[in-house]
């Protein structure tokens, strides 16, 4: 499955449609151009549904969601429309809110800036991209409720399929990050409530280090014992 067309409404507004999806899946898919999306991008979430389709065997029917990168994705038919029209988190940074909104602007968007800061920072290349519900092991002294001066973000193989493979740490060298009583699992979109910006970093690969101070991100190059200074990054 590999076919696409492009579609223009009536009112002007496009998407791009699977054309042969619909002989394993029922039904095909629909990405609409909204939010800057290009064609090309429409393609490329709409192979990754494809393949996804293809390998699990699992057909999607309209509501059900679907990890895409950080964000999810919801597929809706709309009456008349044979194809599911794609539909993402409206707010993917936020803790409470489920409401989505149409097109996958926002979920590309992230893949593309984590992959940036991959690549700006001169690493080989991303590992996984999490997902917002994954896993962080944090240090206790990093309180939700309390300001954060620095955090210290190291990655690890993640063992488990629910964890992301970072370790957040209070960048203190006399607290004991070994003793288990110091430690909490958070799911990351906590993370990412307090501050949106850390969700760039989270693509870095296994044995990088991301440390978010006052004001700057000094990424440390997995085997590097000293890090650099992200100059793209503008914390405020
Ligand atoms: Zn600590």
């Amino acid at each position: 499955m590999s076919q696409f067309r492009l579609e223009t409404r009536p009112d002007g507004l496009q998407r791009v449609i699977t054309d042969g999806l619909a002989s394993i899946n029922g039904r095909e898919c629909a990405l609409e151009l909204v939010g800057g999306v290009t064609p090309d991008q429409a393609e490329r979430v709409l192979r990754y549904i494809g393949d996804y389709i293809a390998s699990s065997r699992q057909k999607i029917k309209p509501g059900e969601t679907m990890r895409y990168g950080w964000s999810t994705l919801r597929f809706v038919q709309d009456e008349g429309d044979a194809a599911l029209s794609i539909e993402e988190l409206e707010d993917p940074y936020s803790t409470t809110s489920d409401t989505f909104a149409r097109g996958a602007a926002k979920a590309i968007q992230i893949l593309r800036s984590q992959d940036e800061a991959v690549k700006r920072n001169g690493l080989s290349s991303p590992a996984h991209h999490p997902h917002r519900s994954e896993r962080a092991v944090i240090c206790r002294r990093l309180s939700p409720n309390a300001p954060w001066r620095v955090l210290v973000f190291d990655r690890i193989k993640a063992r488990q399929a629910d964890q992301s493979g970072w370790f957040v740490g209070c960048g203190s060298s006399t607290h004991d990050h070994n003793d288990v009583n110091e430690l909490a699992s958070l799911h990351l979109v906590y993370l990412s409530e307090r501050d949106p910006r850390i969700v760039e970093y989270l693509a870095m690969p296994e044995d990088s280090r991301v440390v978010f101070d006052q004001r700057r991100v000094i990424v440390f190059n997995p085997g590097a014992q000293e890090g650099h200074v992200d100059s793209t990054a503008v914390l405020s």
